[in-house]
């Protein structure tokens, strides 16, 4: 079942809403202090930090940039994917992605059995 056009305004304005909220989030967490990371880095071990715990501290602080920065893309992604019509369309196979998987994953980019060989792709085996 294909979405609403009730539905898709809906997701697009939680969409923005959520664009929104990461932005300022990471705007924020960027000009805390006035640092850089690698700056912030720098001032830690000036401080006398010890180096391994300076690094774990930037290794936190990139962590979360690089996961808030992949969930302002896939929002992004989505908001583009509506703007240009082709929002709740598996980018993989072009096949329609069930209204329930939009409403529960608005980023979703593909249908659910794309999604499932994507993430079976061996980046990487255990052991
Ligand atoms: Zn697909």
């Amino acid at each position: 079942m294909a979405l609403t056009t009730a539905q898709r305004d809906a997701l697009c304005s939680e969409l923005r809403q959520r664009r929104d909220l990461i932005a300022r989030q990471l705007r924020e967490r960027l000009h805390e202090g006035g640092q850089d990371v690698p700056a912030g880095l720098a001032a830690h071990l000036a401080d006398g930090v010890d180096p391994s715990e300076a690094y774990e501290e930037m290794a936190d602080d990139l962590a979360w940039l690089g996961h808030e920065t992949s969930g302002l893309r896939q929002v992004d992604g989505a908001l583009h994917r509506i703007a240009t019509g082709r929002y709740g369309t598996c980018v993989h196979c072009g096949a329609a992605i069930p209204a329930a998987r939009l409403l529960a994953v608005p980023t979703a980019d593909s249908c659910v059995a794309c999604q499932e060989s994507t993430e079976r792709v061996p980046h990487r085996h255990p052991g």
